[in-house]
């Protein structure tokens, strides 16, 4: 493929300048990362449980499950605001 005629890995619209687009660039990061969490799930790998383990040790799994109740719920709760608004 020729190097000035790649197009963005990521919106596959624009010219890329390297990898990503103008637009896409200052995200790359967000996006890698997106992508490594999406690869890791698929895997069934838990890359985020020894971080969680280091704060909470034994309890690491239900205080991670309490907090993303608690994410979802103020989730939801900020959404339906917005749609009622
Ligand atoms: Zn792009």
């Amino acid at each position: 493929m020729h190097a000035n005629a790649r197009i963005c890995d990521h919106c596959q619209r624009a010219k890329a300048l390297r990898r990503y687009c103008r637009a896409c660039s200052p995200k790359a990061a967000a996006i890698y990362n997106r992508e490594a969490r999406r690869e890791a799930k698929a895997a069934g790998q838990r890359y985020w449980l020894e971080w969680w383990e280091k704060t909470y040790g034994e309890a690491a799994l239900t205080k991670r499950r309490e907090y993303h109740q608690m994410y979802m719920r103020s989730y939801r709760r900020r959404r339906k605001k917005v749609k009622a608004a």
